[in-house]
């Protein structure tokens, strides 16, 4: 079991998360919000296998993060999953847009010159936007995993012929959109995610191994039964990491 999209160091006491993640033998793809953030976070990772760092610059601070693209290619050789990346269209964001796009577009680039990536993807009111971006480097050795996708319909059939992943989380079947987006998702697509700690459940903050919440879902939707679900999605963590 691998949680695709967790923010690790933005835990209250990462290092007993880890301790436990590693006893319960839950694999934890630890994505991070800036270059900057890197050393720190590949640190606390140090000695646990059940930890993968990925390194990222969230939408969210491509305007005031942007100088640190540099750090970005400076580090992107030291791993092979980069995340927390996208594009964010709402709102309070919208007037970052451009920034956005060049940072994106930045380290897609940088990642396929890095020998191609997996790569953790947010696309929060702007799937389009984000597939037609994906579109024009999809041809470059990078994996592309869409977290917490949250689009149309038609956007999401876009994204299943580009070829893209998708990690899902318990959060995102709180709602009926988020259920139906699900069971139309090739389930050899389907990777799970927790994206804690900005998630909860019955008022606790969900951690890596709550990806397990996913599994009655996927079991009654995709008509399987529940150790069948997790055999499936072993497959998946496999087959994507297998990828790149
Ligand atoms: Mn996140």
């Amino acid at each position: 079991m691998i949680d695709f999209h967790t923010h690790l160091d933005l835990f209250a006491d990462p290092s007993e998360l880890i301790r436990e993640a590693q006893l319960r033998s839950a694999g934890i793809l630890s994505v991070t919000t800036t270059p900057s953030a890197w050393t720190g976070t590949i640190r606390l990772a140090d000695g646990y296998s059940v930890v993968r760092t990925a390194l990222g610059l969230h939408p969210q601070l491509a305007r005031e993060r942007r100088r640190e693209l540099a750090l970005f290619d400076r580090h992107v050789g030291e791993t092979r999953f980069v995340g927390e990346v996208g594009l964010d269209g709402s709102p309070e964001h919208k007037n970052s847009w451009s920034d956005q796009e060049d940072v994106f577009m930045h380290i897609l680039r940088s990642s396929q010159e890095a020998g191609g990536k997996i790569i953790s993807i947010h696309s929060r009111r702007a799937a389009t936007a984000v597939l037609d971006v994906l579109e024009k480097v999809m041809e470059s050795g990078n994996t592309y995993v869409l977290h917490w996708f949250s689009g149309t319909q038609r956007e999401l059939g876009r994204a299943i012929t580009l070829g893209c992943w998708f990690s899902v989380g318990p959060a995102m079947l709180s709602g009926a959109k988020g259920r139906s987006l699900v069971a139309q998702m090739p389930f050899n697509r389907i990777l799970l995610e927790t994206d804690g700690p900005f998630t909860q459940a019955q008022n606790a903050v969900l951690k890596p191994w709550d990806i397990d919440l996913v599994y009655p879902f996927l079991s009654r939707t995709f008509g399987v039964e529940p150790d069948e679900a997790r055999n499936r999605i072993d497959l998946n963590e496999l087959a994507v990491v297998k990828k790149n």
